[in-house]
């Protein structure tokens, strides 16, 4: 991976000696990220305020980024991977329930839009509709460590209260999964004694 082929990657646009792109790791809407290549090392900058560190991990998630890297822990690199590691023990379980919950909206929603394409009764759905919750589930499906807890944590700052309600609903959804599941081994111990 080299600063051209990570800008063409993330069709980023030429500007001076490096390039603009739109910052992987939180929503962006205007390019915010600069990538520049200085003695044949990539530097990537979010002027929204992503550290480094969490635009590095998103593209390492995407393999976009060199996996092994030469390079000397100083304290300070340390301490921030501590940090970083810290901060996304605390938010991925709610991350991984709220992604659960947004998947079956969505799934639903896509349904909904579907059956509305058939049923001429029921309002047509706008154009793009369909396209945009297949990309937007299809996004969602993907996301994994530091790029989930990033969009997980976006929505939650977007709409808190109807984020942390879906986590609410995916973890009782789960405990009542698990409660049938456990209610059924256990009938079928039953009957495997009888
Ligand atoms: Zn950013």
């Amino acid at each position: 991976m080299t600063a051209d082929s990570l800008a063409r990657a993330l069709e980023a646009r030429r500007c001076g000696a490096g390039w603009n792109s739109l910052c992987p790791a939180h929503k962006d809407k205007n390019p915010s990220l600069s990538i520049c290549e200085k003695n044949g090392k990539i530097l990537v900058h979010c002027h929204a305020g992503c550290s480094q560190h969490t635009v590095i991990e998103v593209l390492r998630s995407r393999g976009l980024w060199p996996q092994t890297e030469p390079r000397q822990w100083s304290p300070a690199d340390r301490r921030e991977w501590r940090r970083q590691q810290r901060y996304l023990a605390q938010h991925i379980r709610s991350a991984t329930l709220w992604r659960r919950a947004a998947l079956a909206l969505g799934d639903a929603i896509l349904d909904g839009l579907k059956v509305a394409l058939c049923d001429l009764s029921l309002p047509r759905p706008g154009v793009g509709e369909i396209a945009f919750w297949t990309d937007q589930l299809a996004t969602w499906d993907q996301l994994d460590g530091a790029a989930l807890v990033a969009e997980y944590l976006w929505w939650l700052k977007y709409d808190p209260r109807l984020t942390s309600g879906m986590v609410q609903a995916a973890e009782h959804r789960q405990t009542a999964e698990r409660r049938a599941v456990e209610a059924y081994l256990r009938l079928a111990a039953g009957a495997a004694i009888l």
